[in-house]
């Protein structure tokens, strides 16, 4: 991106229409299954047979959920497609087509415009999911709502009510880098700056987990799954109430990158707060039955390219959900979520 940004065209001087059919051609559909894309009252998919289709959305504001003092136009595209892939991921889908509406205020430029679609659509198509539609409005933020349909295989998609106590709980990759990513983001003259870019990276573009989510669905080797976007004390409560079970999570077992050790380390904070509470990692969390527990270690990491960790197991509701700290106590794990760390993104 150019820092011209006062000279270049704004979306409110090349008015709506031009704007749309240069978004129309850009997002032409390669799809077989696209029987028609952008351009009619509405888009027609014909989904696989066998197939279940699933939705869903999410939707990001401008100063709530993003910044454009930090993140990139085309940044933002991806993540905003990144996280909708995530859902689909923790479903054990595959991302199909997807429908973009936009607010954008009236000073926005055009180039920022493109570049943020130029994000979406990479990333939409690196995951098989296809733009066919959407609705663009004036606005006094820039809002974001990307509505994504995905296919699973008929009866295989990962649910979070499917977890019994005797499992084991795992998660992918590592926690609290994303939080952590923020965190420098906010304090510029924080300490650790070799660690800082990779926590970074983490925030403004997480990748999501839908290797590991495929495999885990089709391969039936999951009880349950839910992806991490709020932090996962926060998730481990909504799969343990959905599975009405209780959890025990294991302190010494849950998973730190280095960055995230160096950056605490060198700013003298605490890295557990981000591991458990930190939002926005996209990491699954999911649950194995103890038959599958030597499959999930020895084949998921070859087979997805994505590392699995388990940090505890599922026990009946009634002990509730616990962390088990290095010292062996037993302290009750309550859901702190992202507004913990953010007083900005407090609804
Ligand atoms: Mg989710």
């Amino acid at each position: 991106l150019k820092n011209e940004k006062n000279n270049k065209p704004t979306i409110g001087k090349s008015g709506e229409f031009g704007f749309i059919e240069k978004i129309r051609s850009a997002m032409k559909t390669k799809n077989p299954s696209v029987v028609l894309g952008i351009g009619d009252d509405a888009a027609i998919f014909k989904p696989t047979l066998g197939h279940e289709l699933i939705f869903t959305t999410d939707m990001l504001v401008e100063d709530r959920h993003f910044d454009f003092k930090w993140i990139t136009p085309w940044q933002l595209g991806a993540k905003t497609m990144a996280v909708n892939v995530s859902d689909c991921a923790a479903m054990g889908a595959k991302p199909t087509v997807a429908l973009v509406s936009l607010g954008v205020p009236k000073n926005f430029p055009v180039p920022d415009l493109e570049a943020f679609y130029d994000g979406l659509k990479q990333w939409g198509e690196s995951y098989g999911a296809q733009i066919v539609g959407g609705d663009t409005v004036g606005s006094d933020k820039f809002v974001v709502n990307v509505a994504l349909v995905g296919e699973v295989e008929k009866g295989k998609a990962l649910k979070r009510s499917g977890a019994q106590a005797g499992d084991a709980l795992f998660v992918t990759g590592n926690l609290g880098d994303s939080a952590a990513g923020l965190h420098a983001l906010q304090h510029p003259s924080a300490k650790g700056k070799e660690a800082a870019p990779l926590l970074i990276k983490k925030h403004l573009t997480p990748v999501p987990r839908f290797t590991v989510g495929r495999a885990l669905s089709t391969q039936k080797m999951a009880t349950s799954a839910i992806d991490i976007s709020d932090g996962l004390s926060s998730e481990i409560h909504h799969l343990c109430e959905e599975s009405g079970v209780g959890a025990e999570i294991h302190e010494e077992a849950l998973p730190f990158s280095e960055a995230l050790i160096h950056y605490c380390d060198e700013n003298q904070l605490d890295p557990l707060p981000f591991v458990l509470h930190g939002g926005e990692d996209y990491e699954l969390l999911f649950t194995v039955p103890l038959a599958k527990i030597s499959e999930v270690i020895q084949k998921l990491p070859g087979e997805t390219g994505v590392a699995v960790k388990s940090i505890g197991r599922m026990v009946p509701k009634s002990k509730g959900i616990t962390l088990i700290t290095r010292k062996g106590q037993r302290i009750p794990l309550e859901a702190k979520g992202y507004d913990h760390f953010t007083a900005k993104d407090k609804a």
